[in-house]
């Protein structure tokens, strides 16, 4: 009996998991279970799965191709929203706001399960970075759903000019210095909504690969930024 992780032979008994026993290594001080069928996969596989999720391939067929099961690959994409999602909080608890020029906004939708149980993914643009700054997802469309995504907003930045489409939320709350409303204005965020429409399989119009729970909607949009 060896550790899996680093080889070494020194391993003391450490409980039972799921009827099997488990050793902990003297060496580097990590768990071994006896007999442990589980593979191993490499950070290069990882990232070559989350990178084909990112173009454009369901889950299923990245679980038929790369030989990955489904859920590792679902449990793979949330570890890395996780960290995209830990950033965009801890960056909008800084003191100083940052000061943007022009923030595009725009809302996609998509659905859970079924076309009536519609969400909506509110995306947010810096159009000198030509960025996604932030974004946030909710089941209608009113104003508190908005709110979310503006709050957190105004924490981080001093916006000079709001530009979006003519949905009267974005009129119900002072976001910018100036809040321009028009088509010509959100080329940027709408181009930006298209790539993810694009490149997200679940996003896809007419797709029969759709979101199966909301906040894994969530959580791959935020895999996405
Ligand atoms: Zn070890």
């Amino acid at each position: 009996m060896k550790c899996r992780h680093c080889g070494g032979t020194r391993l003391v008994k450490f409980g039972i998991v799921h009827g099997k026993q488990r050793y902990k290594c003297k060496e580097c001080g990590r768990t071994t279970r006896a007999n442990d069928a589980r593979i191993k996969y490499s950070q290069e596989k990882k990232l070559k799965v989350l990178a084909m999720y990112l173009e454009n391939n369901g889950i299923r067929s990245i679980e038929r191709l790369e030989g990955v099961p489904s859920p590792l690959i679902i449990r793979w994409i949330r570890q890395s929203a996780k960290l995209i999602y830990d950033w965009l909080r801890s960056s909008a608890s800084s003191v100083d706001l940052e000061k943007v020029a022009i923030i595009e906004l725009d809302e996609l939708y998509s659905f859970v399960r079924k076309k009536s149980n519609r969400i909506f993914v509110w995306v947010a643009v810096d159009r000198n970075k030509c960025q996604v700054v932030d974004f946030s997802v909710s089941r209608r469309l009113d104003l508190s759903s908005f709110r979310v995504l503006a709050d957190r907003l105004s924490c981080r930045y001093a916006i000079d000019f709001l530009c979006t489409d003519g949905n009267p939320v974005y009129g119900r709350i002072a976001l910018a210095g100036r809040h321009v409303v028009g088509k010509a204005e959100t080329c940027l965020v709408e181009s930006m909504n298209a790539k993810i429409r694009r490149c997200l399989a679940r996003f896809n119009r007419r797709t029969c690969r759709y979101s199966k729970a909301f906040d894994r909607v969530g959580s791959f949009a935020y895999a996405f930024i």
